[in-house]
């Protein structure tokens, strides 16, 4: 049982992100610039996006937080992003999901510009991942296989399972394994046997919302386990069966814990495993900054 230690990786990235950063400064008189757009209360998205906002920061970046109350109309989050598009000092956009519920998610992604797309939320850009011809992926997919590639593990070939097909991660990360040549199953709540199913895989990331969606009866030994899960617990009983020992050990500060999706014991069977905290959602925030840079990069022509 092998940590992919997306703590580890993602600061590689970021100190890698940094140096470009000073170089761009210095050759185009600026820096790379962020938008990421909030609307409403949720309060594990204004955390998301606290954390977001405070690597963009270390890294250089000119991070700009856009705040709208719950009751914020369409039109006003679409004025909002189209003056985005034109701002010259604006090279990646992020509307953080979920939207407030009255809000039309499409009608608002749809007029991302698909050059400033920084989490590939634009139908263009979904297609051109399915293609394999885009020049940015989704953060979180993309993290993951960042991760896998720094450990060197091959894709090709591997028999892969993802759980969830949300076109955030569960579709994308679907298609970039499947570029990558693993055969891959992408299950969801209306998948049948989905146990039997997974005791056949290689390879398995669980992109549900839900604790013990995986457990070990459900994993062969040696299985690549990827948790993409991000579920706060409440009851401290919950959290001792379902948490990490240091995230159980923050409970009586925070008031909650976090943990993933798939249980301690299936990890203990794993070759290879991300924890939560200090796996996938790292990952996530370490390729937004990356991908804003790649934006820069193609805005000022200089790939
Ligand atoms: P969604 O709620 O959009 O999707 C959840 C998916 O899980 C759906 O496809 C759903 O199926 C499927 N599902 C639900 N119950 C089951 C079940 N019992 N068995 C199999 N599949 C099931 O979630 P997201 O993709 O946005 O996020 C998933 C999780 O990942 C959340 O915990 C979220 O917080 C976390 N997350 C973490 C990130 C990170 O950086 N670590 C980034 C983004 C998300 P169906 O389609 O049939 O309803």
């Amino acid at each position: 049982m092998n940590i992919l230690d997306g703590k580890h990786v993602s600061q590689v990235i970021l100190s890698n992100a940094k140096q470009q950063i000073e170089q761009m400064q210095a050759k185009i008189g600026r820096v790379p610039g962020l938008a990421v757009i909030i609307a409403g209360n949720n309060p594990a998205s204004a955390s998301y996006v606290k954390s977001k906002a405070k690597k963009s920061a270390q890294a250089g970046i000119h991070s700009t937080l856009i705040e709208f109350d719950a009751a914020v109309s369409e039109e006003q989050i679409i004025d909002k992003i189209i003056d985005l598009n034109q701002d010259a000092s604006v090279d990646g956009i992020l509307v953080q999901l979920p939207l407030p519920g009255h809000l039309n998610q499409w009608k608002i992604l749809d007029h991302i510009h698909p050059k400033k797309d920084v989490d590939c939320f634009h139908p263009l850009n979904q297609g051109r991942i399915l293609l394999d011809r885009s020049s940015i992926f989704p953060c979180t997919p993309a993290g993951i296989i960042k991760l896998l590639d720094y450990y060197n593990i091959e894709i090709k070939g591997l028999n892969a399972a993802v759980i969830g097909r949300s076109f955030i991660v569960g579709k994308p990360m679907a298609a970039l394994l499947t570029n990558r040549h693993a055969t891959v199953t992408l299950c969801h709540s209306r998948t049948r046997n989905l146990p039997e199913l997974l005791r056949r895989m290689d390879l398995i990331v669980s992109a549900v919302g839900i604790p013990d969606t995986v457990t070990a009866d459900m994993v062969t030994e040696n299985v690549i386990l990827i948790d993409v899960g991000i579920n706060h617990i409440a009851n401290y009983e919950d959290a001792v069966r379902l948490c990490d020992q240091e995230e159980t050990a923050k409970f009586s500060r925070k008031g909650y814990a976090i943990t993933g999706d798939i249980s301690k014991q299936a990890f203990k069977k794993s070759s290879w495993f991300t924890p939560v905290p200090g796996g996938v959602g790292l990952m996530t925030v370490a390729l937004l900054i990356e991908n804003t840079v790649a934006l820069f990069n193609q805005h000022h022509s200089l790939v």
